[in-house]
């Protein structure tokens, strides 16, 4: 991975004019442009799914001249992932929370399609059985 060219120490996350930066740096050029301040944040939330397992994700949060952006990318390959927008000027608190409730209902609801893929199945073997 390619280090930030600010800091040098993160790994870079965006191309920011002729420049690769970190999150972080990216975020402290925005905060001078657009004049808000990326509040600080969790690094990761764990969600339990409906059927208890616990999934572990990576929060991150972007300040964008159209507004603040934050996700929640599952720490797995091609695992889960949700995003959110909220005003540049919101409460990035309540961002945060509702990107949290929004991954936690994406999860229950893999979870119903699932059983039901399961049940499915089990008629079609109760039904070759007989
Ligand atoms: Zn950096």
């Amino acid at each position: 991975m390619t280090k930030c060219q600010k800091c040098q120490k993160n790994n870079v996350y965006v191309q920011f004019d002729e420049e690769k930066l970190c999150l972080d740096c990216y975020n402290g050029r925005m905060e001078k442009q657009v004049g808000v301040a990326a509040t600080s944040y969790p690094e990761g939330i764990m969600i339990r799914d409906g059927e208890g397992k616990v999934h572990q994700f990576l929060l991150r949060k972007r300040i964008d001249p159209l507004g603040i952006f934050m996700e929640a990318i599952e720490m797995v390959e091609s695992g889960y992932e949700f995003k959110i927008q909220g005003d540049l000027y919101g409460d990035q608190g309540e961002l945060l929370l509702e990107l949290i409730a929004k991954a936690e209902r994406g999860m229950a609801e893999n979870y119903v399609v699932r059983k039901c893929f399961r049940m499915a199945k089990a008629i079609i073997l109760f039904e070759t059985a007989g």
